[in-house]
């Protein structure tokens, strides 16, 4: 049977070293996948591939070694099991995501959820550039977000909801950036230094630390490889809905302005990143109104 060529063109069938076989990449956002699907995907292995499967630092599946012939029933069974064909080109890829608040202590943010909504929005568009989108609910950073084209970030930040701080000290061991200061008898915060995880407000045992509400930090232009790079801070924004809005304004930045084969972080300042980031920052106010008045009692630390 003649492979239809089409079908190369297509994200996610990658030619292996052996020209006459082929590695299939899923779509699993987050790498979240039911034991029914898991069960689903080995048997689809079994039947199409050699019988193995690769985890990949995407989160995602690869079913390797599989015959070119065959990838049209096999593209059938994956998206009835509600796997479907991914993607690797120049275009958005499967987006990963930690835990988040489903299941992490430290988490701040829904990172599952939000990496759904990116996925059911823009997974797969194409782009002069390959796009990766990575959500960590803390600044932990466990999905390495920073590392990616889009990051966000899950960040709170703390502050003093009175002046009932016995100075015990308890947050400041708590605090690995050491942004944490007792000073005469009560606690204060060196800004530059801290990262807004919220970790110090969980011990304090008289309540009074709090933090903010959840707020999501987005990057651009960070990327892993041969020279790796971190992304820089494009806005924090207060509820998923403006993330939606503002990754697709960076997308769409990116699809008028950046160059193909050239890597996204190599580009920002030619594309002309400052002018976006304050474009962006003139649209969602609330950056400038931040941090928000608290009541008369408490104190930013
Ligand atoms: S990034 Fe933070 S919230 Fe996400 S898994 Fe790691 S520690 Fe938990
Ligand atoms: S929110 Fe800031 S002060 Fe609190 S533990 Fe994190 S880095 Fe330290
Ligand atoms: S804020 Fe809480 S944990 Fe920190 S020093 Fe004051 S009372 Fe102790």
């Amino acid at each position: 049977m003649e492979v239809d060529p089409r079908l190369y063109s297509r994200g996610g069938i990658i030619t292996e070293r052996d020209p006459e076989r082929c590695i299939i990449r899923l779509r699993i956002p987050a790498g979240m996948a039911t034991p029914e699907q898991l069960i689903g995907i080995g048997k689809i292995a079994r039947t199409y591939g050699d019988g193995r499967v690769h985890l990949t630092v995407r989160q995602t599946i690869e079913i390797p070694g599989v015959d070119p012939n065959r990838i049209v029933p096999m593209l059938v069974a994956l998206k009835d099991n509600g796997t479907p064909l991914g993607s690797e080109r120049q275009e958005i890829v499967n987006v990963t995501a930690c835990m988040g608040t489903d299941h992490c202590k430290y988490a701040n943010i829904d990172s599952l959820a939000l990496a759904k909504e990116i996925d059911t929005k823009f997974f797969g568009k194409e782009l002069p550039v390959k796009m990766r989108i990575a959500i960590s609910a803390c600044p932990n950073g466990c999905a390495s977000e920073r590392m990616n084209e889009i990051g966000i970030t899950g960040v709170r930040q703390p502050y003093r909801d009175h002046d009932a701080c016995t100075g015990c000290g308890t947050c400041e061991k708590y605090c690995r950036e050491r942004a944490i200061i007792i000073k005469r008898g009560a606690v204060d915060l060196d800004t530059n230094r801290c990262m807004e995880c919220g970790i110090c407000v969980l011990p304090c045992p008289f309540e009074v630390l709090k933090a903010s509400e959840p707020r999501f930090r987005i990057t651009v232009g960070g990327r892993r490889g041969r020279h790796p790079k971190v992304g820089r801070e494009l806005i924090t924004v207060s509820d998923p809905e403006k993330v939606l809005e503002i990754v697709g304004k960076i997308i769409k930045w990116v699809y008028e302005l950046a160059s193909s084969d050239e890597l996204l972080p190599e580009q920002l300042d030619e594309l002309g990143f400052s002018e976006f980031k304050q474009t962006i920052r003139d649209q969602y106010e609330e950056v400038r109104n931040w941090p928000p008045e608290q009541d008369e009692e408490s104190d930013l630390l």
